[in-house]
């Protein structure tokens, strides 16, 4: 009898390298690294939290009826297409759970989410990472990586950390190029920040092969909380479900995002509030010759002359108390990528980065 040993796969996985939330003998710490909601969570589902709280002895529903149904009517969808799991990250584990396994390939774009390789990996397959074209993903390098191990494609729209959206008509384009045997994952965490923008639910709805994600933790300010979900196919939803553990989210997890989903003007305030920002923001550093893609996002991606000197930026804005987040680890060393802020916060970044600028200048 041989020593346990992980299933193939598993050891390739690199930890995962989450950024610090904090800086030893420091109380004013602005953190920018994760793109959460600067102003917090929406009062309304601290309210459903508290109101939850009170049945923390019960086991929550199994079916997340109500939050389905409630999502349904914010985005005007289908709530028997529409799963919840524990942040889009547990609707990701679902999928390539469900759609791949040993000697199967899963393809994501260059800069794309870090978690997709992870998950390829866990469950025995192939993660092959497509170019994109000066950080906007290439749809036909994309259809052109397609092999017939391919399983599924992941596409990140709007990008992180690249916070460029593909158009309409590509992402189409894409999902009319893979063949119906191969599963379209349509990670829409961002979509709340895009102006005009579905989140790739028509998409979802017409193609039996096109899975829509999308998440609370970002516009919704849950991301302590861990909800998500995603619409698809009623076969593909069937799936999902059939290895969903029966009580994978809490009735406070529930709760609140049914209050934060409903709450339309508390999101669209942030919507708005996000988009000055980022605009004052980008603008500014532009201005300190730290140009930057337009952002669909709650975050920036500055270009610095070369690693270096992005490098330099990071540190000096730790010593300041800022955390924003490296990002060579996606292939982009010579960026940093900043959460835009509440309206203090970015004049906090702005002024560090000048300072800088002003030192090294
Ligand atoms: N997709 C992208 C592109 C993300 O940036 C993140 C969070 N960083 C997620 C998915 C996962 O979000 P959740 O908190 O819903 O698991």
């Amino acid at each position: 009898m041989g020593r346990i040993a992980p299933q193939p796969g598993i050891m390739e996985i690199a930890l995962y390298q989450g950024g610090a939330s904090t800086l030893p003998g420091r109380s004013d710490v602005l953190k920018l690294s994760s793109n959460e909601n600067p102003r917090g969570a929406p009062p309304s589902a601290m309210a459903a939290v508290t109101e939850a709280a009170a049945r923390l002895h019960r086991y929550p529903p199994t079916d997340h009826a109500d939050l389905r149904a409630a999502i349904g009517e914010a985005h005007g969808l289908d709530p028997e297409r529409i799963i919840c799991g524990a942040g889009s990250d547990e609707v990701f584990v679902f999928l390539v759970q469900s759609y791949a396994g040993p000697g199967d390939e899963i393809l994501h774009t260059e800069h794309g989410f870090s978690l997709y390789p992870i998950l390829a990996h866990s469950v025995g397959a192939t993660p092959v990472s497509v170019p994109e074209r000066d950080r906007v993903v290439d749809v036909d390098a994309l259809l052109a990586g397609v092999t017939e191990r391919t399983r599924i494609v992941f596409l990140t729209n709007p990008g992180n950390p690249t916070a460029t959206r593909l158009p309409d008509a590509e992402v189409a384009r894409l999902a009319e190029g893979l063949p119906e045997s191969c599963l379209l994952i349509l990670d829409g965490a961002y979509a709340e920040y895009a102006e005009g923008y579905d989140g790739g639910a028509a998409l979802a709805e017409s193609r039996p092969n096109v899975v829509m994600t999308r998440t609370f933790s970002k516009i919704y300010g849950l991301g302590g909380l861990r909800i998500g979900w995603g619409y698809g196919a009623p076969e593909v939803i069937d799936v999902l479900n059939r290895v969903r553990a029966p009580f994978n989210l809490s009735g406070v997890q529930l709760a609140a995002a049914e209050a934060a989903v409903r709450d339309r003007d508390w999101v669209a305030a942030e919507r708005a509030a996000n988009a000055r920002n980022r605009a004052r923001l980008a603008g500014a550093l532009a201005q300190l010759g730290l140009p930057s893609d337009p952002s669909e996002t709650n975050f920036i991606l500055p270009r610095f002359a070369d690693a270096a000197e992005a490098e330099a930026c990071e540190a000096h804005l730790r010593g300041a108390g800022i955390l924003v987040r490296k990002v060579a680890g996606y292939g982009l060393p010579q960026c940093l990528r900043i959460t835009v802020g509440t309206d203090a916060d970015c004049d906090r970044v702005i002024a560090a980065i000048r300072d800088w600028r002003e030192g090294t200048a």
